[in-house]
């Protein structure tokens, strides 16, 4: 052995817990964000001092952390690698009560995954096959952070990304759809100004991605591609409501289309695949089920000739936990960041969230890399366990 060979497998900060240790106790915080939504972490521990960290963000929180408690209180005292067990009991929880259940789900399966890479010794996403993506490309969804729903106002954010290194855009500049059907254009119309605005200030090289949140009906939806054809989008995502609607949006628009952001696991996703919905699947890691079901769930793209692009614009704990099955994914395309929410973002985990110019790139340390800063959360959050 080499000296430089030696000193490399010092440099691996081994840890003395076993493949042996067990589930003892899980701490929620609750991390106020905006009104949009506050961000819903969680810590998860070992009876040998190691500790896996999760988000649970953007569901009924009340619900999200109630099935979490009770979901925890079945694994107590299993072992860190009962994942599939996990998954089985959380499979009915994430039936009933949805994205708030599957997000409790998703949460406990995250840190055992950060348990796990932490005990192996190795990245997380070493467990999961592998690096092929040095760094990871966020989209700056600029939605969730701009509440002047005019052209400017959309204008303002788009540029604040450029600024920051972000070459890929998002907004869903249709939301607050007007009930009167009477001012449903007007509503569309300002819609569309939106994203010509966005197109003027970041140029024609960058990428947009348009959200419609399911606004539309079909038929005015198809009437809505044809009315983007000139804004060359990157994407067209959920233009409406049902899998055969969304399939006749996919063949008739000549953008892509990208959807499946509530979808929960691989049972969830095989209609939506095998009937055309889109061309671009976006699993959250929250709402799909977690990091193993957002691996078989690209899995699944990939024998489609689909990309998987996650959906998830919560807090950097989903995002790194996102990107380290991103990283290994053969299919992978681009990866959502909620831009400018909080100026704080980055400093949720230590050490901060490694973005730059809108790449994400993870450390070789051990589990996800991160740990929960501390310090951010007894100033800013409240411990509901
Ligand atoms: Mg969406």
């Amino acid at each position: 052995m080499t000296r430089r060979h030696l000193l490399s497998f010092a440099a691996v900060p081994l840890t003395a817990a076993t493949p042996k240790a067990k589930l003892t106790s899980l701490e929620i915080f609750r991390l106020p964000v905006n009104k949009r939504g506050d961000w819903i972490l969680v810590r998860l521990h070992t009876d040998q001092g190691v500790s896996g960290i999760g988000d649970a963000s953007h569901g009924r929180d009340p619900v999200t952390i109630a099935e979490m408690q009770k979901l925890f209180e079945q694994m107590k005292g299993r072992s860190f690698a009962d994942i599939e067990q996990l998954r089985k009991l959380g499979l009915p929880v994430a039936k009933q009560h949805g994205v708030s259940g599957a997000c409790a789900l998703s949460a406990l399966e995250m840190a055992m995954w950060d348990i796990a890479g932490q005990i192996y010794g190795v990245p997380v996403y070493t467990l999961f096959g592998g690096r092929l993506h040095d760094r990871i490309r966020n989209y700056a969804n600029i939605n969730r952070a701009n509440f002047d729903r005019s052209p400017a106002g959309f204008a303002k954010w788009a540029t604040d990304a450029v600024k920051n290194g972000y070459d890929a855009i998002k907004l869903a500049s249709f939301d607050g759809f007007p009930r009167d059907a009477s001012q449903a254009e007007a509503h569309i119309r300002n819609g569309l100004d939106c994203v010509k605005a966005v197109r003027d200030v970041v140029g024609p090289s960058r990428d947009i991605l348009v959200d419609a949140h399911s606004n539309f009906t079909l038929e005015r939806g198809l009437k809505l591609a044809e009315e983007f054809e000139p804004l060359n989008l990157f994407w067209l995502e959920e233009v409406c409501r049902g899998i055969p609607n969304l399939a006749r949006i996919n063949q008739a628009a000549r953008m892509p289309t990208a959807g499946g952001e509530s979808i929960f696991g691989t049972h969830g996703f095989h209609p939506y695949i095998h009937g055309g919905a889109v061309d671009i699947i976006m699993p959250d890691i929250k709402y799909c089920g977690g990091l193993l079901e957002l691996k078989k769930i690209a899995a699944m793209g990939e024998a489609a000739s689909l990309p998987v692009s996650p959906h998830g614009p919560a807090s950097p704990i989903g995002n790194i936990a996102a990107a380290h099955v991103c990283a290994t994914l053969p299919n992978f395309l681009i990866l959502e960041l909620g831009y400018g929410e909080v100026p704080w973002r980055a400093d949720v985990v230590t050490p901060a969230e490694p973005i730059s110019k809108g790449y994400l790139t993870l450390n070789d340390r051990p589990g996800f890399g991160f740990q929960l800063n501390d310090t951010l959360l007894r100033k800013q959050a409240t411990k509901v366990q």
